[in-house]
Formats: C-alpha cells, structure tokens, sequence
C-alpha cells in the first residue's frame, strides 16, 4: 500500500483530509503520534515503554464538513523502535 485513499466521513458523508496528530515527545520536540502493539505499560519512571514493540504512524484524516477525525496506523509508515 503506497497511499491511504481518503475516506469518506463516516458522521456526513462529506470528503477527508489527510493530516497527522503531533505527539510531544522527549526535550518537547514534535513527533508524529504512534500507534504501539499490546497493552500500556510504564517503567520505573513512569514513561510508557516502547522498547520491542510494534510502532506505526498514526494517519488521521479530517472531515471537511463536521471535523469528524479518523485515524489509520498503515503499514507504509512504520518506523524502527527507539532507544529508550
Ligand atoms: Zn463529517
């Protein structure tokens, strides 16, 4: 899959727009969002593990007409886990 096709707003029916959700991360530098495989989990300091697990790019597209949002987690953005 090389492009999501924008979907059809599920509230009105009207066109969507490809977007993303920014994430602040370490230092508050901007990230994309991700989606991550299993359950949350927190280590010793209260930061949500990633170490090992499935991370996708989350993908969010946004009705013209009501603001619906609906987001995807496609395959095509995925990226390697970080160190943590
Ligand atoms: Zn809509």
């Amino acid at each position: 899959m090389d492009t999501l096709k924008p979907p059809r707003c599920a509230k009105c029916g009207r066109g969507m727009d490809e977007g993303l959700m920014i994430d602040r991360g370490h230092g508050n530098q901007r990230d994309i969002a991700k989606w991550l495989e299993g359950p949350p989990e927190r280590g010793f300091f209260g930061w949500v593990k990633t170490r090992g697990k499935r991370q996708l790019a989350v993908v969010t597209f946004r009705c013209n007409g009501c603001g619906y949002l609906e987001s995807y987690a496609p395959p095509r953005l995925s990226s390697p886990a970080p160190r943590d």
